[in-house]
């Protein structure tokens, strides 16, 4: 199997090449690396209508030859990891670690979740009637993944929609979608046909799919603003949701802090991926007494981080993902200048080929400012002055998004008790973005809409049916 040519869409076992084609850039070079299928309706329903074929047997499996063949497919991804590795870093542009973690993310996913069973709770009403709830699949899914993480948020939604026994038409983003379709092309031999569909597109797919007859569940990272339009398309059959969508995540950092050993930890929970990830820190709440320090210590390791080719040894940070981003956060940048905050690093971006935006870090700009408001998606970061801590709760939760955040202090009971007022659905204290297959993860407020991971992740591709039987 080659990853550098050859990539096909996966539509009811088979591959599947379409009459129109699309680009896909590397984002450090701006060449074209391949051309893939750009599918059509017809194509479309051709995979809706095999994942509709194929759900009632996959579903009638034991439970046990569906939690093989997520083994298998973790043995397949495993023993090409060195292959996705590279593949990933040429369209999404992430330094080559942290696509070999991501690739790694996946598999240990994947076998998390081939160990998983759907409980079944019983109980007697004590009058003669047994209940019981069981948890059943709901029937075809769509998983639609964005461009940031796009191996780990397709798995995060192919494998407990798998497991609880329905059927799935993934859809990469375009700017992201090689990985995808070489993952849909390895699965098709652990897999029976129309059990995993892998369709690309260009931006009418989308919404096709989201609107499609044939569709019952809608799993969706991205955006507030396209998590929105995804609800609406559903509202019409009443589909199943879940959505995973933006977020503006606040560090709070006490006085008690070691400041080298925080601010190299707050660097990485803001820049990794170049920012580019939902719950990357995205304000930096320091209190007064120590921001000079702190600010000195988060510039000079910034200044040791190196930018590029993810490919080329010793890259830190990537280049942003697509153009239409890259403007995005120039813009951002923009607005900065104009309205007369201070820059403590960065500032200018470079001329030539690649989405290149060196590290921006801000100084103390106004609450209202759109570094502060927005997210950025890209190497923007607010860094602010806070003076107590009922303010800092207060501004930390002063956000239509609530996705994650974090607290930093040596008295590991007051940041506890902080992490408790921040209105997200994830908070870390005294680290970041662990995250885990057995632990439910989603947004409070506009960040979105039910889980991904852990019993209540996997659920979500399920519904409740409970069967209620005499005791003689
Ligand atoms: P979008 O939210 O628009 O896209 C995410 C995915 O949804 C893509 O596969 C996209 O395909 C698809 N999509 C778009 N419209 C629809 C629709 N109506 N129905 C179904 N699927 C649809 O992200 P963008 O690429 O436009 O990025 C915009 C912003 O989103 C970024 O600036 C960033 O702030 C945020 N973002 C957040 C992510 C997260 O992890 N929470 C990930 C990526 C982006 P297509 O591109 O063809 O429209």
């Amino acid at each position: 199997m080659s990853f550098d040519s050859n990539y096909t869409m996966t539509i009811d076992g088979r591959a599947t090449l379409s009459s129109e084609s699309m680009d896909v850039l590397n984002p450090a070079t701006e060449e074209c690396i391949a051309r893939v299928p750009d599918a059509s309706l017809d194509q479309l329903n051709d995979a809706v209508a095999a994942a509709r074929r194929a759900q009632a047997s996959w579903a009638a499996l034991p439970l046990a030859r569906r939690q093989h063949s997520l083994d298998a497919m973790a043995d397949l991804l495993a023993s090409h990891t060195d292959d996705f590795m590279r593949l990933l870093t040429r369209e999404q542009g992430k330094p080559h670690a942290d696509a070999k973690a991501e690739v790694g993310r996946c598999v240990h996913w994947l076998r998390e979740y081939a160990k998983r069973t759907l409980p079944v709770s019983r109980h007697d009403d004590g009058a003669g009637h047994l209940f019981e709830t069981h948890h059943v699949p709901i029937g075809v899914v769509a998983a639609i993944a964005p461009w940031n993480f796009p191996m780990t948020l397709a798995i995060w939604k192919v494998a407990p929609a798998l497991l609880a026994g329905n059927t799935v038409v993934l859809k990469p983003s375009p700017f992201t979608p090689l990985t995808s379709l070489k993952m849909g092309e390895l699965f098709r031999d652990v897999l029976p046909p129309g059990v995993l569909n892998v369709v690309s597109g260009s931006d009418r797919l989308g919404p096709w799919l989201t609107e499609h007859p044939g569709i019952d569940k809608i799993g969706f990272t991205g955006s507030t603003a396209t998590g929105r339009r995804v609800m609406q398309s559903a509202s019409s059959r009443l589909k199943r949701i879940t959505l995973e969508l933006g977020g503006n995540d606040a560090a709070i950092v006490l006085p008690d802090v070691d400041v080298a050993q925080t601010a190299r930890a707050l660097f990485w929970g803001a820049f990794r991926n170049s920012s580019q990830y939902c719950l990357a820190t995205k304000r930096m709440y320091v209190h007064e007494s120590i921001y000079d320090d702190f600010s000195r210590e988060l510039v000079a390791y910034a200044r040791t981080v190196e930018m590029g080719n993810g490919a080329a040894p010793g890259v830190g940070l990537g280049p942003i993902q697509n153009r239409m981003q890259y403007e995005r956060v120039k813009d951002l940048i923009a607005d900065a200048h104009r309205t007369g905050v201070k820059f403590l690093l960065g500032g200018s971006v470079p001329e030539g080929k690649g989405y290149f935006i060196p590290v921006c870090i801000l100084d103390n700009p106004p609450d209202d400012s759109r570094s502060v408001i927005e997210e950025a998606f890209g190497p923007v970061l607010p860094l602010l002055k806070y003076r107590d801590i009922d303010e800092v709760v207060r501004r930390a939760n002063d956000s239509d998004y609530g996705l994650g955040g974090s607290v930093w202090s040596r008295d590991q009971n007051l940041a506890y008790e902080i992490a408790g007022r921040l209105q997200t659905g994830m908070v870390w204290v005294n680290h970041i973005h662990v995250m885990s297959p057995n632990a439910p993860f989603g947004g409070q407020k506009q960040s979105g809409i039910g889980v991904e991971n852990a019993m209540e992740g996997l659920q979500e591709y399920t519904n409740v049916q409970t069967r209620v039987t005499l005791i003689n």
